[in-house]
């Protein structure tokens, strides 16, 4: 399990290594992906609270990167954390994704990177749930959502 002191060595001193890694151009990305998801991946974008598709979702199965198709999230991580965004409170494994410090909008943040293609998810704070008390604020439009065949 990951917890915040974790998060902030991988910030400061190096992120687990990738499983694989993959690499497009801009133009690539923007053929790939929808407007809104290379708004999110691509230029850091944040989508408006509430109004986004996983924010009040709670169907099981599991949430895999809208750029690459790597496994992030496994839904039954995922709480009701009242912040408009779909939130998890641990990833689905430990190096899917990598941390780095946001200091943008006059914030201090940790910014959650896909491990694979680095795409950006969203952020990571250090106010959820026990044990784990991680709470992963991630963008819907990142994500796509694929039903657990063990479960269906
Ligand atoms: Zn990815």
């Amino acid at each position: 399990m990951l917890r915040w002191k974790d998060i902030i060595y991988y910030a400061k001193y190096g992120n687990p290594e990738p499983y694989e890694k993959v690499e497009k151009t801009e133009e690539e990305w923007r053929q790939e992906l929808t407007e809104a998801q290379y708004q999110v991946l691509r230029q850091r974008a944040t989508e408006p609270p509430y109004r986004n598709a996983y924010c009040r979702s709670y169907e099981p199965g599991i949430y895999t990167c809208a750029g690459c198709g790597q496994m992030l999230f496994n839904a039954t991580e995922k709480y009701h954390a009242i912040s408009g965004w779909p939130s998890f409170t641990q990833p689905a494994r430990r190096g899917a994704i990598r941390y780095t410090f946001d200091d943008s909008h006059h914030m201090q943040r940790i910014e959650a990177i896909c491990n694979v293609c680095g795409g950006h998810l969203g952020h990571v704070f250090n106010d959820g749930p026990e044990p784990g008390g991680l709470r992963y604020c991630i963008n819907s439009a990142s994500m796509v959502r694929l039903q657990d065949s063990c479960e269906g």
